[in-house]
């Protein structure tokens, strides 16, 4: 079995030092003694440090992880390593248990670049235009923002949460990446897009793509639907992170090139050690602000706890329990 020092060295984002994995096992033995404690359940994104998801109970994307808290029953706290919509999700599904999110700071651009007030404006305004109009939020939203929606969708699923509906005209929030995508594969339904887009998904460019494909064309080029269209069209797979690992666990190749946040090749890295994955990918500063430390404080003196009023999360929940109910 591997150290964590093998681990982590196999980790291309961060260097890590002999010094920094004595310190991170200090701080995981403080933090599995305050979880017992607190009788706390630790839930991470594929995003997040390497070193925290060495820690959690359970790694995943944004569908893995709004599942996995909707489930918990014999913890207490549920310390969401994620961003803040990620947090507030686990508390629609699961309002008894106390959420913890261990650094404000950790929020998303895209969820920020749909306002709920906005998006009542323009479904109001399109119903004049479609009565059958029906918001299909990406999870990758604000409470409020799922409280408007008719269900919610994550990137592993949106296509069949689209068709599921029997709705033609399908206002979709917030990434017009992601909604180009739904658009091609399901063309029944007159998708209209919101204008967001993730600036971590965004920045990444075809050129780049092409001139890694150059250097070793035995690659397998997996894109995130959160992608642009231009970049998604050299993908051999167009995926959702789970769907990565997944896709990079069953094949045979042994050289994949994950275009997505950096987080998922390094958790591939350690995960997968006789494969390679190379990368094609960006950082996203609100995945990676959160600390070990962060961590070991929040469940020391419970912070930060996350709240949904009632008024939000009866309807924000119902959204994403449709979603559950087609997504099995
Ligand atoms: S990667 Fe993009 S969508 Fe995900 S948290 Fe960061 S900004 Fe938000």
């Amino acid at each position: 079995m591997s150290t964590l020092l093998e681990e982590l060295q196999r980790v291309k984002t961060f260097e890590y030092t002999e010094e920094d994995v004595v310190q991170f096992e200090a701080l995981h033995e403080e933090i599995r003694s305050l979880k017992k404690e607190r009788n706390a359940v630790i839930v991470a994104h594929n995003y997040y440090r390497p070193e925290i998801l060495k820690v959690a109970d359970f790694v995943g994307d944004s569908l893995e992880l709004a599942l996995m808290a909707s489930n918990v029953r014999d913890a207490d706290v549920i310390e969401f390593c994620g961003v803040h919509f990620m947090a507030e999700t686990a508390k629609i599904v699961n309002p008894s248990r106390t959420v913890l999110l261990p650094n404000l700071l950790a929020g998303c651009q895209l969820a920020g670049s749909a306002p709920a007030e906005d998006l009542r404006a323009r479904r109001d305004e399109l119903k004049k235009q479609y009565p059958d109009l029906a918001v299909v939020s990406y999870v990758n939203t604000t409470a409020a923002v799922k409280a408007l929606s008719d269900v919610i969708c994550t990137s592993a699923n949106a296509p069949k949460v689209v068709r599921s509906l029997p709705n033609k005209n399908i206002l979709f929030v917030p990434d017009r990446n992601l909604a180009n995508f739904v658009a091609k594969q399901v063309p029944e339904k007159n998708i209209i897009p919101w204008d967001g887009f993730c600036y971590v998904h965004q920045q990444i460019t075809p050129q780049e793509i092409e001139r890694i494909r150059q250097a070793d064309p035995e690659l397998e080029i997996l894109v995130h639907p959160e992608c642009r269209p231009d970049v998604a069209k050299l993908a051999n797979a167009v995926l959702s992170t789970s769907g990565m690992v997944k896709y990079a666990k069953e094949k045979s190749a042994k050289r994949f090139l994950v275009v997505t946040e950096c987080g998922l090749s390094d958790r591939l890295a350690m995960e997968v050690p006789d494969k390679q994955f190379l990368k094609g990918c960006k950082l996203c500063t609100f995945m990676k602000v959160t600390t070990l430390d962060d961590v070991r404080d929040s469940l020391k003196y419970m912070r930060y706890e996350i709240e949904v009023p009632e008024e939000i999360r009866v309807p924000a929940e119902r959204a994403l329990r449709r979603m559950f109910d087609v997504a099995g």
